[in-house]
């Protein structure tokens, strides 16, 4: 199979050509920080509440696909917060020593973010338990029977744990954390905007229907959305006039194979090779993996999600199902099949 999973234009994940931009790209503020409104609402009373009684926030879960701007909104908390904003991720922290010597380098009232929380081993994430509840670190000195336990103080900090499975999250963890958001995919006038602010730092040109074109497209994920930008640019600059306008949005979009609704050629052979091999469905996650020849995990956490949000895949306590749109959209007709398996 020569599909490249690893490159695509449409993977909400960080890829590498993502580089210093992205960085630039981060909105510094709740008020720059486009969408997720309740969200937004809510921290900014917490923050407003925490400063006021001149404590650091509540530990912060935040989860949600890929690409959607945890990290950022992360970030936006320790500059409200005006704290200093320290971070790492759960396949980071090794062993429970890499995360004693994280905790005591904190300053008074400091984020700490751990990206992918859910990956902490269960004796890294015993440490933190004592750290989130009681700002305490437990140390074992010596061996045997002659071990024993001494604590020492931690400085007071906010935890921002993000994952993309709270599902998979322990229990012990994800009581410990006060507040709990779930970030939900953009709408496409959302994207515009983020497309349209992106523009302008980096300096593109853009009419408003071709930020229209571009968010349409960017399968609900602000990282998607400033990649797609990117790539549209280079097209209007070697093929166009500069400016992205709807048309040559459309062409680089087309040249992506990226379709009308942002679904690119891994999606639409999910949903081929269901309706192909398997009737349409029902059909277990791990056997669609198999098929296509991508990890069960990813096609959860990364593919699943937008084909869902679009209508094109249902979940059924049997297994995945394309749905009729989703027939629809690949061309291939229902009742075709349904002859097929009389
Ligand atoms: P996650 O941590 O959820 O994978 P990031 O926080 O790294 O996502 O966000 C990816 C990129 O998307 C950021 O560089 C930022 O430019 C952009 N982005 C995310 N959310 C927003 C938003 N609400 N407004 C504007 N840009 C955003």
């Amino acid at each position: 199979m020569d599909t490249d999973f690893e490159n695509r234009v449409t993977a909400p994940e960080y890829l590498q050509e993502d580089g210093e931009v992205e960085l630039s790209l981060r909105p510094r503020t709740l008020e720059e920080y486009i969408g997720q409104e309740k969200v937004k609402d809510n921290l900014a009373v917490y923050i407003e509440a925490a400063c006021k009684r001149g404590e650091p926030l509540d530990h912060v879960l935040l989860y949600g696909p890929p690409g959607l701007g945890k990290t950022t909104l992360a970030g936006i908390i320790a500059n409200e917060m005006n704290v200093n904003f320290r971070v790492t991720s759960g396949p980071a922290i090794e062993k429970p020593g890499d995360l004693a010597a994280l905790l005591t380098n904190l300053n008074e009232g400091d984020v700490l973010f751990i990206d992918e929380v859910h990956r902490l081993s269960r004796n890294v994430e015993e440490v933190l338990y004592p750290a989130m509840e009681d700002n305490a670190l437990d140390i074992i000195i010596g061996k045997g029977p002659s071990a024993r336990s001494i604590r020492l103080d931690l400085p007071h900090f906010t935890l921002i744990g993000a994952t993309t499975r709270a599902g998979q999250l322990s229990a012990p963890l994800r009581d410990r954390f006060g507040v709990i958001f779930r970030l939900e995919l953009y709408t496409p006038e959302e994207l515009a905007c983020i497309v349209n602010r992106s523009s302008g730092i980096l300096n593109i040109e853009i009419n408003q229907k071709g930020a229209v074109e571009i968010a349409s497209r960017a399968r609900g994920t602000p990282r998607i959305a400033n990649r797609l930008l990117k790539r549209a640019r280079d097209f209007a600059q070697v093929i166009g006039n500069g400016i992205i306008s709807h048309d040559s949005a459309k062409n680089a979009l087309d040249r992506m194979e990226i379709d009308s609704l942002g679904l690119d050629s891994i999606d639409r052979l999910i949903l081929t090779s269901m309706i192909r091999n398997y009737n349409g469905g029902p059909v277990g996650l791990e056997t669609i993996a198999a098929a296509i020849g991508e990890e069960a995990i990813t096609i959860e956490d990364v593919y699943e999600p937008y084909l869902m949000q679009v209508g094109f895949l249902s979940r059924t306590p049997r297994g995945r199902m394309v749905t009729p749109a989703g027939y629809k959209h690949v061309g291939i007709p229902v009742d075709g099949q349904q002859r097929f398996d009389d």
